[in-house]
């Protein structure tokens, strides 16, 4: 397979085919998505963004970070700066399309305005149909495009053998029918569990960030050849019971199963740590059972660090999350979402940052080392 030639030996012992990576170079070289490759200047926001630029998390230095901290773990892995041009162009059209269905078309050309907007000002901009906490800046259309693309491209070239994984912002699990929120612009996601179907007959979707996925429900619930769990912290019930907003990104229930019933929510309580993870991930794939192919919306923000959660995860948790998803033994695709913790302490370039950290626990699990 393309781009296999990642490290498949751990010292002399051979241990299979390693996890292929690609990025989205969109924006210029490492610069894409919302909020561009610079970082936030207060002064350079909107006056109706302040509010929410003080919350934007997901910034450049995220996966800055995890390339460089895959590319230089010992194992010798390597980022591609983005699938060939060739199938891109091959994907374009398909992922047009999935857009148009999963998305409402006015939802689609605000996103695109408002972008193309902010190239003439030169400042992020709120995007209206939001709920709070995103903005976008003139890379963010063309960024969220590129990282669909790129999950749709990981879906359909991962094996048994050879998983892929999108590192690629910005984040999309909260991205739903006709609004952006928690950063997220476009349903990558839901993006290539609709284009698996063209080539399995189920798709199995696990979401292990700390926040309902609420968009990949609403976009997939009418398609029953598509399964969904997400795992996320619970929110507490005086917090469910006051009056909030229909599209609030928190889960509506652990017992809301969608109107066809291939949705299923597992709540974890504050402090649950490792173990509550390994057991809502049993059950959570447990009910994916069959599906031929898993996709995953990988999000690290249930780290102790994270002040996003409170579900109190360590760094080397994610191993376990990573051999339960190898333990499934179908074709895996993962697309990065949440966590934050590095820019949330500030530390925007580190590669010893938790995030990367996390991840490469993970992908060690992944690969059974
Ligand atoms: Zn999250």
């Amino acid at each position: 397979m393309l781009f296999a030639g990642i490290l498949g030996w751990a010292g002399d012992e051979y241990i299979g085919p390693g996890v292929s990576f690609f990025t989205s170079s969109v924006g210029g070289g490492l610069g894409w998505a919302l909020l561009g490759g610079e970082e936030v200047r207060v002064q350079d926001l909107p006056e109706d963004g302040g509010k929410d630029a003080k919350f934007v998390v997901d910034r450049p230095a995220r996966v800055r970070s995890i390339i460089s901290t895959l590319e230089s773990s010992s194992v010798g892995r390597k980022v591609q700066p983005s699938p060939p041009s060739s199938s891109l162009e091959k994907l374009s059209k398909k992922r047009d399309d999935i857009i148009s269905k999963i998305h409402d078309s006015s939802y689609v050309s605000s996103v695109k305005l408002v972008s193309s907007r902010c190239e003439s000002t030169g400042k992020p901009q709120r995007l209206r149909q939001s709920y709070s906490r995103t903005l976008v800046d003139k890379h963010s259309n063309s960024a969220a495009l590129a990282a669909a693309s790129t999950l749709m491209y990981c879906a359909s070239t991962a094996t048994n053998n050879s998983p892929s994984f999108a590192v690629v912002r910005p984040p999309s699990h909260h991205a739903t029918h006709q609004r952006g929120m928690g950063g997220c612009l476009l349903n990558s996601v839901a993006c290539a569990a609709f284009h698996s179907l063209e080539k399995y007959g189920s798709v199995g979707i696990v979401d292990f960030d700390a926040h309902h996925g609420n968009g990949i429900a609403n976009c997939v619930q009418e398609e029953v050849r598509i399964k969904y769990v997400s795992i996320h912290e619970g929110i507490s019930r005086n917090v469910m019971n006051q009056r909030r907003p229909e599209y609030d990104p928190r889960s509506p229930s652990e017992i809301d199963t969608g109107p066809n019933g291939n949705i299923k929510n597992i709540e974890l309580s504050k402090g649950g740590g490792r173990d509550a993870m390994e057991a809502a991930l049993t059950a959570g794939l447990e009910f994916l059972e069959g599906c031929d192919i898993l996709l995953v919306a990988a999000g690290f923000d249930a780290h102790e660090k994270d002040v996003t959660s409170g579900l109190m995860l360590k760094s080397e948790d994610y191993k376990m999350v990573g051999e339960k998803l190898r333990e499934f033994g179908t074709p895996l695709a993962v697309g990065l979402e949440g966590g934050y913790t590095q820019e949330l302490a500030g530390e925007r370039d580190g590669s010893d940052s938790v995030l990367s950290d996390c991840l490469l626990y993970f992908v060690d699990g992944i690969e059974g080392r």
